[in-house]
């Protein structure tokens, strides 16, 4: 199966049921917001949510939930029918008005610029996102080379990467792609050496 970073099919399914914790939403939605694959799979998904659900309980699904999801995806301007101005791979770099993709300026109330980071040590900073529930959306900024701070997983984690990349253990993680771990996995992810790492992940 090819490596793709994309949010995976059963989370997207349940993303356009409605029935994420809003701080995984929020992951699914801003890659979305930057991935036509990922716009063009929720659309699919849908498509075969509607043939599945033929003849069952009208009321289990309405009509327009994945309507609404997309409309709300794209309803701020940036992602329409084409992508966030994304890096086509180095040496091009994110433009800083254009980092955080609309569904994470939504929480943030800004850019990049408007963020309130609290320093974790070593040069590393995190921003905690407002959500319901007891999921957490956190933005992580980690300076180019350094590892990712020490962290378990007490269930599943989601990590988008809005700027520069990391890699964890032979795997490359840039803009616009999304790695997905559950708690059985120990991990120390390091940002590439080319720019400052910025990421939004969702634990549980
Ligand atoms: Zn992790």
């Amino acid at each position: 199966m090819p490596v793709t970073h994309r949010v995976n099919d059963e989370i997207l399914t349940d993303y356009a049921a409605g029935n994420l914790p809003e701080a995984f939403s929020l992951v699914v939605a801003a890659q979305a917001s930057l991935r036509p694959d990922v716009r063009a799979r929720l659309r699919d998904l849908d498509a075969v949510g509607g043939a599945v659900l033929e003849g069952a309980d009208p009321a289990a699904m309405s009509d327009g939930a994945l309507d609404a999801v997309l409309a709300r995806i794209a309803g701020d301007g940036i992602a329409g029918d084409g992508p966030d101005p994304a890096p086509a791979g180095p040496p091009a770099r994110t433009a800083r008005c254009a980092v955080l993709p609309a569904p994470i300026r939504a929480y943030v109330g800004g850019g990049i610029d408007a963020v309130q980071w609290r320093s974790i040590g070593m040069g590393a900073k995190q921003a905690i996102l407002k959500t319901s529930g007891e999921s957490t959306a956190r933005l992580l900024y980690i300076p180019a080379g350094s590892q990712m701070p020490d962290h378990g997983h007490a269930g599943l984690e989601m990590t988008l990467v809005l700027q520069g990349a990391f890699l964890d253990a032979d795997e490359r993680f840039a803009r616009g792609d999304v790695e997905t771990v559950d708690e059985d996995i120990e991990h120390t992810p390091v940002a590439d050496l080319g720019e400052d790492c910025i990421c939004i992940a969702a634990t549980d």
